[in-house]
């Protein structure tokens, strides 16, 4: 992935994964810009920022096939399904989607 991808059409805003305000941006000690939220202090670079959004994508994602996986084992008297369909983990920074 490009690190400067201005013009990518399907990006989705950067949302705190505490209060889900869009990500702002503000100059860090040692100059460098970080982003984050104000309200939160939840702060980090972008780098970091882009991972744990990437995290929480891939997250949802299995989230989403575990409950299509559950739909169908429900129809079913033979299949049962046992997996993960909420999330129990908690993500700084997350997505609004599509997952
Ligand atoms: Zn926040």
């Amino acid at each position: 992935m490009s690190d400067d991808d201005q013009d990518n059409t399907t990006s989705h805003p950067i949302l705190c994964g505490l209060c889900k305000a869009p990500v702002g941006s503000k100059e860090g000690a040692d100059g460098e810009t970080l982003y984050g939220c104000a309200d939160c202090d939840n702060w980090d670079t972008k780098d970091e920022v882009i991972r744990i959004a990437g995290e929480y994508v891939t997250d949802q994602a299995q989230l989403d096939l575990n409950r299509s996986m559950s739909d169908i084992a429900k129809g079913s008297s033979v299949m049962s399904f046992s997996g993960q369909t909420e999330s129990t983990k908690e993500f700084r920074f997350v997505t609004d989607g599509p997952f």
